[in-house]
């Protein structure tokens, strides 16, 4: 196995590192100290752009090469989220619902929605908004419905912890035509911001990852065109193929798992950091600590970049993307919390970099299907049961 990556891509890891020390760490801990997301007028969005972020993929020759390369993909999100998880998230952009509008979209949807993100005249922001109070993990259950009025479509319902959605120009929204039949009856509608009946917005309250914002809203008789029901009508014809095709390999696990690995990584250089100043080097159990945790970090990338590798190569990864979430989240887990025994009482202080890693590193094994779920989806595939 081969994870080595050219001097392009070294130079990109390096650039993103000193955009990392001098603009993220700063952003994320002053996000972190004041409890709030970054506020969209703040000179970090300024900053992130100059730097790319904040613009689609779509139709650019040079992201979409970028984009099958996943191994480098998952360095330079470990690379982030050594700076700080909470702060990639909340970069502008489309974000999440990208990829699907890009498969998924009418030429007119991926002109009307991701045309406003090429070159981009200040930060934008879109989301994708599945998750509902009484539907996280079965995303079969949820219950926003959608129904059909005239040439439009009604939607009702409600969502919650979905990423920067009040400040977003349009929401993706999942939502089922009939909640009895589970995801074939589910459909996906552009609802732009300011549509009567979306909203109010609520920030949620964290434990970590405090610098990008999480919402709860309601649909209340939103009304879309039918031209905002993604993909169109005539997608749904050929929907079996296409679920299949996304069933085989899966780029989004270890992404979360990438990032992981890099608050992971963080925590063991804290660790060091302090040993260091404070003499503490010589000692065994300092650097049992130190071995445990690199041990652990190197060994939760190693799977994640096998897991890019399969990916890369158009090859069934399921059960390596989620292994690879299921290990580099608690690695991530473990790695803080042998960083807060280390550092003792100073770690242990709310100012402390160690602490909020603890509290960002425990998000990773929720997000994006929790452990208990990737940990069902291996062993299904183990004994050769299909998924759920
Ligand atoms: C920081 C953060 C950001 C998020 N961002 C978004 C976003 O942008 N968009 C979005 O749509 N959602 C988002 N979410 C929601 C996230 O996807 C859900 O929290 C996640 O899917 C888990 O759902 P839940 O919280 O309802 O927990 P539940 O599904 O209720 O699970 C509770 C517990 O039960 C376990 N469990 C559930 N089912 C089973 C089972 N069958 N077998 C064994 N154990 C099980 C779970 O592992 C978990 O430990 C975000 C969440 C967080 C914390």
């Amino acid at each position: 196995m081969d994870f080595s990556v050219d001097d392009a891509a070294r130079e990109r890891i390096e650039a993103l590192r000193a955009f990392g020390r001098e603009h993220v760490r700063p952003a994320g801990l002053e996000a972190d100290r004041e409890g709030r997301p970054i506020p969209v007028g703040h000179a970090y969005f300024d900053a992130a752009m100059q730097h790319g972020y904040g613009r689609t993929r779509w139709g650019r020759e040079d992201a979409d090469a970028g984009a099958s390369n996943t191994r480098m993909a998952l360095l330079l999100a470990e690379e982030f989220a050594y700076w700080d998880r909470g702060v990639m998230i909340a970069n502008p952009g489309p974000s999440l619902p990208e990829q699907s509008v890009i498969g998924m979209g009418t030429d007119e949807q991926k002109e009307r929605y991701l045309g406003p993100f090429v070159a981009p005249d200040r930060p934008r922001w879109a989301c994708f908004a599945m998750t509902e109070p009484g539907a996280g993990s079965d995303a079969a259950a949820i219950q926003t419905r959608a129904r059909k009025d005239g040439d439009g479509w009604i939607l009702n319902g409600a969502k919650c912890f979905i990423g920067s959605a009040s400040r977003s120009d349009w929401i993706l929204v999942q939502a089922t035509l009939d909640p009895t039949k589970g995801r074939a009856a589910q459909r996906a509608f552009f609802v732009e911001q300011g549509t009567p009946g979306l909203g109010p917005f609520k920030t949620e309250k964290k434990m970590g990852l405090k610098a990008y914002e999480s919402a709860s809203f309601s649909l209340t008789d939103v009304r879309v065109p039918a031209a905002n029901l993604l993909g169109g009508e005539a997608r749904y014809e050929r929907k079996a193929g296409f679920k299949a095709a996304m069933q085989t390999f899966n780029a989004g696990r270890p992404v979360i798992a990438a990032n992981a690995v890099g608050i992971g990584r963080a925590a063991l250089d804290e660790a060091i950091r302090f040993a260091r100043e404070h003499d503490l080097l010589g000692r065994d159990r300092v650097r049992d600590r130190i071995e445990a945790m690199a041990r652990k970090v190197r060994m939760a990338r190693l799977v994640c970049l096998r897991a890019g590798q399969l990916a890369d190569l158009r090859r069934a990864n399921i059960q390596e993307a989620s292994m690879s979430k299921a290990l580099a989240a608690t690695v991530a887990l473990e790695s803080a919390s042998l960083g807060l025994e280390l550092l003792g009482a100073a770690g242990a202080r709310g100012d402390a970099l160690i602490e909020k890693l603890y509290r960002d590193a425990k998000a990773m094994d929720i997000v994006e299907g929790t452990g208990q779920i990737q940990r069902m989806i291996i062993a299904r595939q183990l004994v050769g049961l299909p998924r759920n």
